[in-house]
């Protein structure tokens, strides 16, 4: 049996609760499928001490402000996912959960998603579907004769795991940097290594300047104006506490990356190796698009080309929360409110 409805948004985290808020007060009809069993997105999978860079005031999706979680500047990710649950609840959203979106297919007039639940008929969709579910790894030599652990961050939960082991924490990410804070907190013997020395921002920038900074960039590049250099001329890590006290306390000086991997560990270019119980790479995401191979969207760099949150090839899809190309800083709670607000109006223009 297919079911029809105006918009079906694929995906039920942030920027999918975001596009929701958009659509109802449109009064356009639609529904959120996702396939967690639970509210929150990839907040309910992140390592227990993950600490958000903005306080909660400023992490807040459109309607309702992020209450401040008592004692903490910056929440933690169950507050983020306790957030995310009250804000579904409170703006009666229709999330459909523990549904997974195979396919979207062109079907005449309308797109038609395929799920594990049996098809949707729609007018247009909007894909939220994240960058959690494909975590990035990088081709290093040797990485199939390292015979110790390997993971990627979404598979790193808390140091305790590693007690009396020597591990390698590669990326100079903020995951990066704030995994290697925990596990220096813990008294792991840690490794760091980036591939260019690691740029904190000053202690007094936090996501708040983060996202004033790809707002204006946006706008000046709108404008015609040249490239302002990005939010990435500030630097790449935000010093929240823990990551400030671990810098602070000299434990988090990083070595330059590694040229390869051995059967045991680790070799620098100079011939210098280490051998290492396990690796943690905090090497990034791709966005999660596989559902729309069926579509034959242009696009380069594992993205789909796009003109604002619009697909450039398909006018009834839109994308929102992937990164900056779908909208300044859309890939953060603060950000994403915009886009999806131009989405939903862009949606309704396309249905009258
Ligand atoms: P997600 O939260 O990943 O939600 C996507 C949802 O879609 C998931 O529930 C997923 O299961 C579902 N889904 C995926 N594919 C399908 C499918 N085919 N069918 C059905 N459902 C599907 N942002 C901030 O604002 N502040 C921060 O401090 C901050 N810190 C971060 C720290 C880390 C380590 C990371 C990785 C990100 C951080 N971000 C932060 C960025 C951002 O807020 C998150 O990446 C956010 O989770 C993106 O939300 P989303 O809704 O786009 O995607």
């Amino acid at each position: 049996m297919t079911r029809s409805t105006d918009v079906v948004v694929v995906g039920g985290g942030q920027s999918g609760l975001a596009a929701g808020y958009h659509l109802r007060r449109l009064g356009l009809e639609h529904v959120i499928l996702d396939a967690q069993a639970a509210p929150g997105g990839a907040w309910q999978h992140t390592w227990d001490s993950l600490r958000l860079f903005s306080p909660a005031k400023y992490s807040s999706l459109p309607g309702r402000l992020m209450p401040v979680q008592s004692g903490q500047t910056y929440p933690d990710a169950q507050h983020v996912v306790d957030y995310l649950a009250d804000y579904e609840k409170r703006y009666d959203l229709p999330v459909q959960r523990g549904v997974w979106v195979e396919a979207v297919h062109r079907d005449g007039a309308f797109l038609r998603v395929a799920t594990d639940g049996g098809d949707w008929q729609a007018r247009a969709v909007v894909s939220a579907t994240g960058t959690w579910t494909r975590p990035f790894l990088p081709a290093v030599p040797g990485r199939r004769e390292y015979t110790g652990r390997q993971l990627h961050t979404v598979q790193y939960q808390s140091a305790v795991e590693f007690a009396g082991q020597r591990v390698v924490v590669v990326g100079g990410g903020n995951s990066g940097a704030q995994v290697a804070a925990d596990l220096a907190h813990a008294g792991i013997d840690l490794i760091w290594v980036t591939q260019r020395p690691p740029r904190f921002l000053a202690d007094d920038i936090d996501g708040r300047a983060l996202f004033d900074h790809a707002t204006a960039r946006r706008r000046a590049l709108d404008a015609g104006r040249t490239e302002t250099g990005g939010v990435a001329s500030l630097g790449d890590i935000v010093a929240v506490p823990p990551v400030r006290a671990a810098r602070d306390a000299g434990l988090m000086a990083a070595k330059p990356m590694f040229s390869r991997l051995t059967a045991t560990g680790v070799e620098w270019a100079d011939g210098i190796a280490a051998d290492v119980d396990a690796i943690i790479w905090c090497t990034g995401f791709r966005p999660a698009l596989a559902h729309f191979s069926a579509l034959r969207l242009r696009g380069t760099r594992g993205h789909i080309a796009t003109t604002g949150t619009r697909a450039v090839d398909e006018p009834r899809l839109h994308l929102l929360g992937y990164g900056d190309w779908t909208g300044p800083a859309s890939a953060t709670l603060i950000g994403v409110g915009r886009p999806a607000r131009d989405a939903a109006r862009q949606i309704r223009e396309l249905l009258r």
